[in-house]
């Protein structure tokens, strides 16, 4: 049987595009009530403006982190009725259809990694009575006591300032509506920014997910379980700009467990945020075998963890990844106690990299929650390192401990038909 697994070589599986649907983020508060307006006014509204702060800081790599935005703005927003994207010098803009799908698009754009805020945007001539005129009607249209403006000149030839903007819209609304300026608490922020032959206008916009671009940080492989916390370490390292590369262990047949399954919806619910996406299945019941043969039962999880890592340090070179991820945070189970994960980190060449390693369960939960994985995270399931490990495994595996047993086991070729017997599936966003 274990021959046959290894002959399956990578299989490739083609999966269609999948959108969590219903299950997509969380609207930010007061959006209903600014949505509507929206609606109503979406003729007027044929543009959607996206801005970015950290990528606005890389220096000389600014243009290649746009180009990178741009491009996932695109893969993201297909179907959705968006006709164009493209950039300016601190900007991206998108252009609507007369049938956009805007709640489509704003769903989308919310899970773009590197867009700080986007708004539907009005445009009017770049001359001052123009953009006055129209920051009045977004005010007189809406109810508060306190606002602020804020200008931005994307394209510094505008001729007044930032500030005499600032200062003289935020007059007139004031005389206008007898609201107060609060720079730091405002109802209302009347959004202003002036464009090489244009500007435009906004009302308060949405929350982006910040973070940098997909693709701008390189390729790592995240050791994912079915469990909670891998998929938000993905999510964390896909918010830093990097491709993640899943790799899943299951001891299917040794246990009939649903945890392939669940590792193919998680890698599909990810996949919304990063496009491309590979998931390779590595049958771990043969390496099992042979450690439950060889390794006392409290060293077990330690000696598991340890063939993990170098399994998936091996698919990392061939991935082309530069690390290695897991959802370890500091003193929980299994692997976690510090000695242990000192003891599995020592067969690693690759930096293993450890987002939640600060985070305790109830944030991490809440962040599963709102990126759509925890509903498949917590499906039942059989967890492959808990198998015929003693109810208290050792909390301090040293490695001298174990050494010994490894010794007695081909780690090499163990690895090699590991890796040879993987099944990948790939998920890809279709491309503009
Ligand atoms: P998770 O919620 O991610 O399953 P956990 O709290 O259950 O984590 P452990 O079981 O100690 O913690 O696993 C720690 C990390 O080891 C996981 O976050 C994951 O990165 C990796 N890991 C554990 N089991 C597997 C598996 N079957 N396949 C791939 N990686 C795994
Ligand atoms: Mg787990």
């Amino acid at each position: 049987m274990a021959g046959l697994r290894a002959c399956t070589l990578y299989s490739y599986h083609l999966q269609a595009f999948y959108w969590a649907g219903k299950r997509m983020a969380n609207l930010p508060a007061r959006s209903t009530d600014i949505m509507e307006r929206w609606r109503i006014r979406l003729k007027t509204y044929r543009d959607v403006l996206v801005r970015f702060h950290e990528i606005g800081l890389k220096g000389k790599n600014r243009p290649m982190f746009i180009r990178q935005l741009v491009d996932n703005i695109r893969r993201a927003t297909v179907g959705t009725g968006v006709s164009k994207v493209w950039s300016g010098r601190m900007i991206v803009r998108l252009s609507l259809d007369e049938n956009a799908d805007w709640e489509l698009v704003r769903e989308r754009l919310s899970r773009v990694f590197g867009a700080v805020k986007f708004a539907p945007a009005q445009q009017v001539p770049l001359n001052y009575n123009a953009i006055a005129e129209a920051v009045v009607e977004l005010a007189d249209e809406r109810t508060f006591e306190t606002f602020r403006i804020t200008a931005n000149r994307a394209d510094k030839r505008f001729e007044m300032t930032t500030r005499d903007l600032n200062v003289q819209l935020g007059d007139l609304v004031r005389e206008r509506t007898n609201a107060r300026v609060d720079l730091k608490h405002a109802d209302l922020d009347l959004h202003v920014e002036t464009m090489a032959d244009e500007a435009f206008v906004y009302a308060n916009g949405f929350a982006g997910s910040g973070g940098l671009p997909v693709g701008t940080a390189g390729r790592v492989v995240v050791l994912m379980s079915g469990g909670i916390d891998s998929p938000v370490a993905t999510w964390r390292m896909m918010k830093r700009g990097c491709r993640a590369t899943l790799v899943h262990f299951h001891s299917f047949p040794l246990v009939e467990g649903r945890s392939r399954e669940k590792a193919r919806e998680l890698a599909e619910i990810l996949n919304t945020y990063q496009y491309d996406t590979r998931l390779l299945l590595v049958p771990f019941a043969e390496v099992q075998k042979r450690i439950i043969l060889t390794v006392p039962g409290p060293l077990r999880v330690v000696a598991y963890r340890r063939f993990m890592v170098r399994i998936a340090e091996a698919i990392a070179y061939k991935e082309g990844a530069r690390a290695l991820v897991t959802g370890e945070s500091l003193g929980q189970v299994g692997s976690q106690p510090l000695p242990n994960m000192a003891t599995v980190n020592e067969v690693a060449h690759m930096p293993i990299l450890r987002p939640l390693v600060g985070f305790d369960k109830q944030e991490i939960i809440e962040q599963a929650e709102k990126i759509n994985t925890f509903e498949t995270s917590i499906l039942p399931d059989e967890d492959c390192c808990t198998l015929f490990v003693p109810k208290s495994p050792s909390t301090s595996v040293r490695s001298e401990e174990i050494i010994p047993y490894e010794d007695e086991m081909d780690i090499g070729e163990m690895v090699k038909e590991a890796v040879k017997a993987t099944e990948l599936f790939e998920y890809h966003m279709p491309i503009a």
